[in-house]
């Protein structure tokens, strides 16, 4: 796909069309479920794994920074944007899904809704646990995306993996750790998952996934733009309830809200910029730690 590297800005370009594949000063805003951030140097959405790993050979011998996009529901983005290269693994070379017996495999791209639609058609269950999270595939693994139900590290089996160092690696379940709303794998883009799944009854699975949304919906500040929970919950604390012990509902910093609904959630209420919900976390952070002396720590992810 990719001819190779010439000398003009336009660093690589696809043989077929002569076009660069990299987009410039691209805003990240409309890639982010918060809408707000600034900038990307270089935007690129590989279109094939062969082009993915020439990408990350310029940024190799550039020395450029790499950041990995997903759906952006869990990421701040400063408002000077960033410089380096953000790669999208939204190119629809990872999005394949494919059926093994009780064994799924999942591209990178795929998202956690039509994942776990698809797997409850084919009569599979296991992944319920997983819905209302708007997340990608490569963005749950990298999160360990879950919740009281259950998280999708329960039903991973390998992570297929290109290192930033463009070495595709197969890692088994056992060779990776998954804390809470964490994963151990650094420097390494998600490619593709394999994940071992169980019968279920379509219409069970359905219905399981149906219950968790509407408990979801109750809860949270759903049809907002905001990034999930802000805080990952401290041992032996809620952090949505120290939030709303504080009296921090409701509290603003420019265009940015703690929700009324759920406390750990800030919602980009009135043209928000990411400084201002970046100010209210940190409003947070310090007003429970000086009431609670408890140090909320964030599950946001921050570029
Ligand atoms: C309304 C709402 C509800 C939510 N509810 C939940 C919930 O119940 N439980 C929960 O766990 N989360 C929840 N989230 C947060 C979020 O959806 C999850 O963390 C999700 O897994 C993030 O996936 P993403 O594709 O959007 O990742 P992004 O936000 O794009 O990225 C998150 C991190 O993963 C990295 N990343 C993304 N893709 C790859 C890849 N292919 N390879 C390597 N690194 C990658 C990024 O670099 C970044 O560091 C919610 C968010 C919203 C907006």
């Amino acid at each position: 796909m990719v001819s190779g590297i010439s000398s003009r800005r336009d660093m690589i370009t696809r043989t077929k069309t002569g076009d660069s594949i990299f987009q410039y000063d691209i805003s990240l805003r409309k890639y982010t479920s918060f809408k707000t951030g600034g900038i990307a140097e270089i935007f690129v959405e590989p279109k094939s794994v062969s082009e993915l790993r020439e990408v990350l050979r310029f940024c190799m011998r550039e020395q450029k920074k790499i950041f990995v996009l997903g759906n952006g529901t869990n990421i701040l983005i400063q408002d000077d944007g960033v410089k380096g290269v953000v790669i999208s693994m939204g190119g629809a070379c990872f999005k394949e899904i494919k059926r093994y017996g009780m064994y799924v495999s999942s591209g990178a791209g795929v998202s956690l809704v039509e994942l776990m639609r698809r797997v409850a058609t084919w009569g599979l269950g296991g992944l319920s646990s997983l819905a209302g999270i708007p997340g990608s595939v490569g963005g749950a693994v990298m999160m360990n995306a879950g919740g009281k139900y259950g998280s999708i590290s329960e039903t991973i089996h390998s992570v297929t993996t290109v290192s930033f160092h463009g070495e595709i690696k197969k890692f088994s379940r056992k060779e990776i750790d998954f804390p809470y709303r964490g994963c151990s794998l650094r420097e390494e883009i998600v490619l593709e998952v394999e994940l071992l799944l169980r019968e279920s009854h379509k219409e069970r699975t359905f219905k399981e996934m149906n219950t968790i949304y509407r408990e979801k919906r109750e809860k949270q500040p759903f049809g907002t733009l905001n990034a999930g929970c802000i805080f990952k919950n401290p041992q032996g604390f809620k952090a949505a309830e120290l939030i709303d012990k504080a009296g921090l509902k409701g509290v603003k910093v420019g265009g940015a809200i703690v929700s009324e609904k759920h406390a750990n959630f800030i919602i980009n209420s009135e043209g928000a910029t990411s400084n201002d919900i970046l100010d209210l976390i940190k409003m947070i952070q310090n007003s429970v730690l000086e009431k609670y002396n408890v140090m909320l720590e964030t599950e946001l992810h921050f570029w």
